[in-house]
């Protein structure tokens, strides 16, 4: 019987996980079919009730269903516990387990992004959505001893911030109000931003204007193209990373959830591409509405710098995925 594992979201009709796992499922000869649900918040708990049956292998949860779904599981890991997000279902038995895989990958987009350096203390994180909670769940766990959040609705940044209290009982862990000024000088004293905010996903937007932007940040977007954050970043002379990473890491460890089985990295990496180039872009359920076609700058910088923010956006996306 051909196994089905289906993404659920709203819309998800653009995502490109879809891609990646099919090509790693046929690779390995695993007979299995990827398929994409868009399903409205109150059509979840039916979706969820249908995968109960003997031919689902597991489902992988997306905007803006991962928070949602936490109490609709029989059982949760801890990264999914710990956040209150799931990102990826498995099943065990009639059991379904909610794990929340985003957590590894973006371990691995981090590590890379940071590369030989001595790992950082300090991080700036723009949002509060299911992304965010792992991001910060990550930098907690990585020994972050002072991570601030900027939310455009600041009451969600304080959720999530008393979401992590206990997590966080050792370090500085708070919620500032979304004011440029207060931005700015938050960057002045941090060595890593994160965006985790779906801003960026139009072409030319970016969260911050670039004035504020310090050079010598590391700066990661968990947006899978190069935004124009990325852009101003590298223009200023930061390293920056897109989503690419994240995602691959995140889907490699769904697939070893689902079956078993080391995933196989160079087939997804390469699947994710081809698929970034026929224009799909979104890593998540996000608008079909295309920041920019596949392979492109968000807008061009100018000057030397600008060509090599583009380039080290584009390194930075590219290089192979650890772990
Ligand atoms: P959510 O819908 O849970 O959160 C969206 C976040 O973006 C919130 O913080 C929201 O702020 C903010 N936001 C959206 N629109 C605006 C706006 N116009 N102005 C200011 N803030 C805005 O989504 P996720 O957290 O799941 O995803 C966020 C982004 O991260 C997406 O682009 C997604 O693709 C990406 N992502 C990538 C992953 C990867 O593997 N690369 C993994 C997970 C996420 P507010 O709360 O105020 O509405």
């Amino acid at each position: 019987m051909t196994k089905r594992i289906v993404l659920i979201g709203h819309p998800v009709a653009h995502s490109l996980s879809g891609a990646m796992q099919q090509a790693a499922f046929d690779h390995l000869g695993i007979d299995a079919r990827y398929e994409l649900w868009d399903r409205a918040p109150i059509e979840l708990a039916d979706a969820i009730t249908e995968l109960r049956g003997d031919e689902f292998l597991g489902a992988n949860i997306t905007i803006p269903h991962k928070e949602r779904v936490v109490p609709m599981m029989d059982r949760l890991t801890d990264d999914a516990h710990v956040t209150g997000a799931v990102n990826t279902l498995t099943s065990e038995g009639m059991k379904l387990v909610g794990h929340n895989t985003d957590v590894p990958g973006f371990k691995v987009a981090l590590d890379q992004l940071v590369g030989r350096q001595k790992m950082p203390r300090q991080a700036v994180v723009l949002g509060a959505g299911g992304g965010a909670r792992a991001v910060v769940y990550g930098l907690i766990r990585e020994g972050f001893q002072r991570v601030i959040v900027f939310n455009r609705h600041l009451h969600r940044a304080e959720g999530m911030v008393k979401h992590f209290a206990r997590s966080a009982a050792h370090m500085e862990l708070r919620a500032m109000p979304w004011h440029e000024s207060i931005i700015e000088s938050e960057l002045a004293k941090t060595k890593v931003l994160v965006n985790a905010t779906s801003i960026g996903l139009v072409a030319g937007e970016s969260p911050i204007p670039a004035e504020i932007l310090p050079a010598d940040l590391l700066v990661l977007d968990l947006i899978y193209a190069r935004t124009r954050l990325l852009a101003d970043a590298a223009a200023a002379g930061c390293a920056v990373a897109d989503g690419e990473t994240m995602l691959l890491n995140q889907g490699a460890a769904a697939f070893t959830l689902w079956t078993g089985q080391p995933a196989p990295l160079e087939v997804m990496q390469a699947a994710l591409q081809e698929a970034r180039s026929r224009g799909l872009r979104s890593a998540e359920g996000e608008p079909a509405e295309p920041a920019e076609p596949a392979g492109q700058a968000a807008e061009p910088a100018a000057g030397d710098a600008g060509d090599a923010g583009v380039d080290a956006a584009s390194d930075a996306a590219s290089e192979p995925a650890a772990g």
